[in-house]
């Protein structure tokens, strides 16, 4: 079986690419390299760098491999950036994801597991988001994620392309063996920007807000490991291949934490202060974004094997502490 692995050099993707290799899987990877990074891709992978939006390009890579199913990861990812350039996003997003389905329709590829987002949802109405709850994205990058779920619900219907959307929530933590981690430029997410405080490269962490209600006044979010995040990827594919659908599922632990509540553990597990003061709100943020994640137990049989804090925190902190550059070798 060969897999498509779109934005395989990214953070999510190369994690994937990692544990598709681990179950001996045969994995072809796609990449721009916009915001993925050369050193995060295996040299024994078969990897082509180019852009979702060039059909020629695309024909080529499925002319050259046998691809049975697609796991579409690139894309852009800044919520900020959204708001400030949305065309950038619908451009990339939405016409990297058509160009890559009608490629698909014309090789014959019909399955493909696409990274959605909890930033489908907005400001949510209930305190565990199901997948059944009002779909009101507050920005456009979650806006064109919306829009490729749909997208992909009609494209099912008309050329029998199936499809699993996953919701990701707070996607956190490395790999546990130390092999992948997450290097963003600029970096905006929490848990690695703390980090990055911990590695004396900033000097501070700054809290968007504490007076949101919530008990310590700080955003709760629900943060959820990436290799059990990459694991449900593995087993939605297995699902598509038994029975082929166009399905929805979230991707969460169930269970928030506030900024406060990472910045305290990271402090515990890195013995640095992790000096940090309070700053204006974000723009954008809902107090307490925490997933009910009973469907993807249900539907997918997935469990998380990493749920709690400590570790996702943990293996981040290895992951920084030997990658202090990140993917870029020190000089
Ligand atoms: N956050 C913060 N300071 C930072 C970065 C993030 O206080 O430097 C907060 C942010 O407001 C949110 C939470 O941490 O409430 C998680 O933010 P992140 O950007 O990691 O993920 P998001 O929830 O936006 O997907």
């Amino acid at each position: 079986m060969t897999i498509l692995v779109t934005g395989g050099a990214g953070y999510i993707g190369s994690h994937a690419v990692l544990t598709l290799k681990r179950q001996n899987k045969d994995v072809v990877i796609i990449d721009s390299l916009q915001t993925g990074h050369q050193g995060a891709i295996d040299q024994d992978t078969p990897y082509y760098e180019g852009d979702l939006r060039d059909s020629e390009f695309l024909d080529r890579v499925f002319s050259a491999h046998s691809i049975d199913a697609v796991i579409h990861f690139a894309a852009n990812s800044l919520v900020g950036e959204s708001v400030t350039d949305p065309l950038k996003y619908y451009d990339n997003n939405v016409g990297g994801a058509i160009s890559l389905l009608q490629a698909m329709n014309r090789h014959e590829v019909k399955k493909i597991i696409f990274s959605s987002t909890a930033a489908t949802y907005g400001e949510p109405e209930s305190e565990l988001i199901d997948e059944n709850d009002p779909t009101v994205p507050t920005n456009p990058y979650g806006e064109t994620k919306l829009v490729i779920e749909k997208m992909l619900k009609w494209a099912g219907n008309a050329y029998g392309i199936h499809s699993i959307s996953l919701r990701y929530f707070n996607v956190a933590g490395a790999d546990m063996e130390g092999e992948k981690g997450e290097d963003h430029n600029p970096e905006t997410h929490l848990i690695p920007i703390v980090l990055q405080v911990a590695l004396g490269q900033r000097e501070k962490i700054s809290i968007f807000g504490n007076d949101y209600p919530t008990p310590d006044g700080t955003c709760i979010r629900d943060y959820i490991h990436v290799q059990d995040l990459v694991d449900a990827h593995l087993l939605a594919l297995d699902k598509l291949e038994k029975s082929p659908q166009t399905a929805v599922n979230n991707l969460g632990n169930g269970q928030g934490f506030s900024v406060m509540e990472v910045i305290e553990t990271a402090r515990r597990i890195t013995g640095h202060d992790i000096p940090a003061s309070i700053e204006k709100r974000r723009e954008g943020d809902p107090a307490m974004l925490v997933a009910s994640a009973e469907r993807a137990g249900k539907e997918l049989g997935w469990r998380p094997k990493h749920p709690d804090l400590e570790t996702i925190i943990q293996s981040a902190w290895q992951w920084h502490q030997s990658h202090p550059n990140g993917y870029t070798a020190r000089t």
